[in-house]
């Protein structure tokens, strides 16, 4: 149990960064943020009225989370096919992966952003 008030509450409960009440995005589920409804973020938050793209082009900053769990994620999953499939061919395991980058983009873009806004907001308890 992640507990309120941590950045990895907002980030895994999709929760607006600063109130930690509102969502961030519509749904919880990546694919149907962008697949279903072909919405973005939420503009602001529906509880506190945090403006989330704290200024223009904000979201560019998101690419390079999302280029770090790309690569993370390539390195670790990439060296795993590796180990278990020990002679096998090197596009072999281009295209695999390159698969995977591709179906699990809705998911990386998801949390790139959620991670994004978290470096920068911090979390005000409104009772304080
Ligand atoms: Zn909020």
């Amino acid at each position: 149990m992640i507990k309120k008030g941590s950045k990895s509450y907002s980030i895994f409960y999709n929760k607006c960064p600063k109130c930690q009440s509102g969502r961030f995005w519509y749904k919880n589920n990546p694919y149907l943020n962008i697949f279903k409804d072909n919405k973005l973020t939420n503009s602001q938050c529906d509880r506190c009225n945090f403006k989330y793209e704290i200024e223009p082009g904000f979201w560019f900053g998101a690419m390079y989370v999302s280029y770090g769990i790309s690569v993370a994620f390539l390195m670790i999953f990439g060296a795993s096919l590796l180990s278990v499939f020990g002679n096998i061919e090197l596009l072999t395991i281009v295209s695999v992966l390159s698969v995977f980058v591709v179906i699990l983009a809705p998911v990386n873009h998801f949390f790139s952003r959620l991670i994004c806004i978290n470096i920068f907001v911090d979390y005000k308890n409104p009772n304080k």
